[in-house]
């Protein structure tokens, strides 16, 4: 015997999501049907609003409900300083550690040849045009301490130095990155980008 039509369908878009088996997918779903049905239309309006609600930031390609970012709609924050990362969870991971006062600009990824994942399928363009207009100091380039973290670290160096940008650094040991860093994972990214190399 199979499923409901509804559920099935359910569990199969469920076990589509990253970390989700089969398994885990039929358990969530019957966890929805046993739950408040005022509460599984909510989660389901607010999973359905995501792709009209929430935007890339059109400077720093953040995640953000409006044109720009809270970052870099901030005043405050340092245009000297620019923190190139490779996804928006680690911009997150850095500002809930609440130490860095810089810009940022996410890429989108990282370099992987094997897997065509070339320069002008990240946000690397975009970021040769805001260096054309920020008064940027200093280039943080954060990417993973991986084989692909670093192959796109060095890429990058090597682009930023042939565009005229001579202090490029990099975190002293890997950041930590993720949704749910605990507090010493926040003091070793303190540590790691206070303890920045040149390049
Ligand atoms: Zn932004």
């Amino acid at each position: 015997m199979r499923y409901a039509r509804p559920l099935q369908h359910v569990i199969d878009e469920l076990s589509r999501l990253p970390g989700i088996g089969p398994k885990s997918a039929q358990r969530l779903a019957f966890h929805l049907l046993r739950r408040n049905p005022a509460e599984v239309q909510a989660l389901g309006e607010a999973i359905a609003a995501l792709p009209q609600t929430v935007r890339r930031c059109q400077e720093c390609f953040n995640y953000s409900e409006a044109d720009l970012c809270p970052v870099c709609a901030d005043p405050a924050r340092d245009r000297s300083v620019l923190c190139l990362v490779a996804e928006a969870a680690d911009l997150m991971a850095l500002e809930r550690a609440n130490d860095y006062r810089g810009l940022y600009h996410v890429l989108g990824g990282l370099l992987s040849p094997l897997h065509g994942v070339g320069p002008d399928d990240l946000m690397i363009p975009q970021l040769m045009g805001r260096l054309a207009r920020l008064p940027v100091e200093e280039i943080i380039i954060a990417t993973p301490p991986s084989v692909e973290g670093d192959a796109t670290a060095e890429y990058l160096r090597q682009v930023l130095a042939a565009a005229g940008h001579t202090r490029l650094t990099r975190p002293a040991l890997g950041l930590p990155v993720g949704a749910e860093l605990d507090y010493d994972d926040q003091v070793t990214l303190i540590r790691a980008l206070q303890g920045r190399r040149e390049m």
